[in-house]
């Protein structure tokens, strides 16, 4: 199977009845500010090349973001920041991100997420979580060959990943490492791996200063280095 046909049974999957009728329902009522539009909502898929060698994990996508445009962190105040700090270091080739089609490509990157549909409040159940990692766990395996660095962003998404990473076969210790941002770890398995941690890039983050473009820009730039992305 090749990430495209992951990725086309990943828009079809109902498997978690809470997140089906939360994304359909926003879909449904929309946000007055995109009344006009057609929300997605749907699974959002992963974004990015099929060979990237650096991942970016984050948690779900938002109701009225990705949920609303199909594509990951894009159409909300989180892909902002995110996008534009992206194109800063040369991961992305535009500064900005508005709807599929709007020409934005990633440069050795791919984002995804544990859970792959918008949950109410932002706050995916533990089960969901674990239903939705067998599809991030299909994502790492078709990226392993090329895989070499992943940012985490928060850490819901460091909780996720690392059992996925340890199924996959890439040796987490334990204790598991720690989240935190900054953090670093190296993990052996099929190919080596660095893991690093960013606070998430939502408001509450951003608006409050806890999280700088700065901040993200530095651990992007790390992480592009370790990806051995020019
Ligand atoms: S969260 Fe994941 S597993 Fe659950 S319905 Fe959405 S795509 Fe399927």
């Amino acid at each position: 199977m090749t990430l495209a046909e992951m990725d086309a049974e990943l828009i079809d999957c109902r498997a978690c009845p809470r997140l089906v009728a939360w994304r359909e329902q926003v879909a449904e009522t929309k946000r007055a500010a995109f009344a006009g539009e057609t929300y997605w909502g749907r699974p959002v898929p992963g974004f990015g090349p099929a060979d990237a060698s650096l991942g970016i994990v984050g948690l779900a996508p938002a109701a009225h973001g990705a949920n609303r445009t199909g594509r990951m962190f894009t159409g909300d105040r989180s892909g902002d920041v995110l996008y534009r700090a992206m194109y800063d270091v040369g991961l992305a080739t535009k500064p900005e991100a508005h709807h599929i089609g709007d020409g934005l490509e990633l440069i050795g990157t791919r984002i995804t997420s544990p859970v792959h549909c918008a949950p109410p409040a932002n706050k995916p159940t533990p089960a969901e979580r674990d239903t939705c990692g067998r599809w991030l766990a299909r994502e790492l395996e078709l990226l392993r060959p090329t895989l070499r660095a992943i940012v985490v962003l928060g850490g819901f998404g460091w909780q996720a990943l690392l059992p996925v990473l340890a199924a996959a076969g890439w040796e987490v210790p334990r204790p598991r490492p720690k989240f935190g941002h900054g953090v670093q770890y190296v993990l052996d398995g099929p190919t080596e791996l660095r893991l690093f941690g960013c606070f998430h890039v939502s408001q509450q983050n951003t608006f409050t200063g806890r999280l700088t473009p700065a901040m993200v820009r530095e651990v992007l730039t790390t992480a592009k280095t370790a990806a051995g992305i020019p």
